[in-house]
């Protein structure tokens, strides 16, 4: 067989090779003689690489700048330097009836029934474009059956950290002797783990974004992590009860440790129930999960009820081994588990950025509200000035009983309607329906004029709220 002649002359003309180190990095250099000095060291340098290398064709040394991937010398070259089958294929540049490691063999095989003498040639031990790391795929993709094997999922996405020197060292060999395109160490790699993967499990998908199971794979150690992503559910909740707070709230005691104290009973929780429990426990146990965290739009009061349609949520169940489940189901057992203090209805499975959308959500409430008069006027009165409030703009300063986790400022909220006023004796109830972020309780007891004007302020006597009901969330 004769040896084939590369395709095209694709090396640079010595000069031009030449001006190409004296460009690489010298060009700031002050003295005009320093970049003749790097030029015969990087020469120097280069030609040790090849010391003891005779290669020679027709009696007539080669220049040691061969030809790049594809071309039968590159090809040589890349057998010299040692490359494995693995990144043979993937930088050869050159169609084979198999891929991977089974398309690098038969290119190396070409390439030796071409140049007898590369068969003589010492190998190295390491490949010097993926220190053998093909060689681990095998193990690699048994670590993540093993640890996912028992997980539901449909989706994945692998991440893999490669050592920087590595990444570097592979990329300057690739671009200089391998073919136009050739796939990056990186990308190579983690694509013979996905076939790998993919060979040995039943319905996986590997995905670039959202994946159900992020995979990550440490180059150096092989150690391989399995982050579960959570799962979000989104719904509304009635609050039926009083004296229930919507996230979990440690006890005071001994700050929510696991094993609880005296004083909450072990439960290491200040109040026995709260929304995100009487929601996500049911939810946690059936998916198998670590723990949930809870968005609401917005919040209410530990002693206000949340009636009518309900308050959106977003529930995260984080770390579930399970990832999916009869949504109606789950429902119904929060539902009956829950009778008389929480209800939930209208869940569907939902995603991250539902999370900022319902916690940014601005909307406006409406609230049925109980309060007592210390002094009251006629019934006609009381009536009269309340109904005026509807349609002004309230001034509130930050209310003294969350001043100690709010910024102290100035705020003008709207009412935008009051209804329904009547009297009973001393007791006032009415319906008031009012934007976003308003403190209600103080539009009626004014908040020792903190809040103008008021209830207290336009009855000219002091009032206390006797109950609060959020009667709707005007959102979704
Ligand atoms: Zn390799
Ligand atoms: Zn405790």
């Amino acid at each position: 067989m004769t040896r084939d002649e590369p395709e095209a002359d694709a090396t640079p003309p010595e000069e031009e090779e030449w001006q190409l180190y004296a460009s690489a990095g010298y060009a700031a250099a002050e003295d005009p003689w320093d970049d003749l000095v790097e030029i015969e060291d990087e020469d120097e340098e280069e030609e040790e690489w090849f010391d003891g290398d005779d290669f020679e064709t027709n009696g007539q040394t080669l220049d040691w700048d061969f030809p790049p991937c594809p071309t039968p010398l590159g090809i040589a070259h890349m057998i010299r330097l040692g490359t494995c089958d693995h990144c043979l294929h993937r930088v050869g540049g050159r169609r084979t009836d198999e891929a991977g490691e089974a398309g690098g063999a038969s290119l190396r095989s070409e390439a030796l029934a071409r140049d007898k003498e590369l068969e003589s040639f010492e190998t190295p031990d390491l490949c010097p474009l993926c220190e053998n790391l093909f060689e681990d795929v095998d193990n690699i993709v048994e670590r993540i059956v093993q640890q996912t094997g028992e997980l539901d999922h449909g989706s994945l996405q692998i991440g893999v950290h490669v050592p920087k020197d590595l990444i570097q060292a592979e990329d300057q060999i690739r671009t200089k002797h391998g073919a136009t395109g050739s796939r990056p160490l990186k990308a190579a790699f983690s694509e013979a783990v996905q076939t790998g993967v993919v060979a040995r499990m039943d319905g996986v998908e590997f995905v670039k974004e959202r994946p159900d199971l992020m995979i990550l794979i440490d180059c150096l150690t092989l150690r391989v992590d399995v982050d579960i992503r959570p799962v979000f559910i989104y719904g509304r909740y009635r609050k039926l009860d009083r004296g229930i707070p919507q996230t979990r709230w440690p006890c005071r005691a001994c700050r929510g440790r696991a094993e609880g104290c005296e004083a909450c009973e072990g439960s290491g929780l200040q109040y026995p129930d709260s929304v995100q429990d009487l929601i996500g426990e049911p939810f946690r146990l059936a998916l198998s999960a670590n723990f949930t965290s809870f968005h609401g739009m917005g919040r209410e009061d530990i002693d206000v009820r949340c009636l009518g349609r309900g308050r959106p949520f977003v529930l995260e169940v984080k770390r579930p081994k399970i990832r999916r489940t009869e949504l109606e189901e789950l429902m119904q057992t929060v539902n009956t588990n829950g009778a008389g203090k929480i209800e939930i209805s209208d869940l569907r499975w939902s995603n991250r950025s539902e999370v900022s959308r319902v916690k940014e959500t601005r909307a406006d409430k409406s609230y049925t509200i109980r309060f007592s008069v210390e002094e009251p006027p006629e019934e006609s009165a009381i009536i009269e000035s309340i109904s005026n409030l509807s349609g002004v703009t309230l001034e509130q300063q930050t209310p003294k009983r969350v001043s100690h986790r709010r910024a102290d400022r100035k705020r003008k909220r709207k009412v935008v309607s009051i209804d329904n006023v009547f009297v009973e004796g001393k007791e006032v109830q009415f319906s008031v329906r009012c934007e976003a972020g308003t403190y209600v309780k103080e539009l009626v007891h004014s908040d020792e004029g903190r809040t103008v004007p008021s209830i207290a302020g336009v009855l000219e006597s002091p009032c206390e709220v006797i109950w609060l009901d959020v009667e709707d969330i005007h959102a979704d």
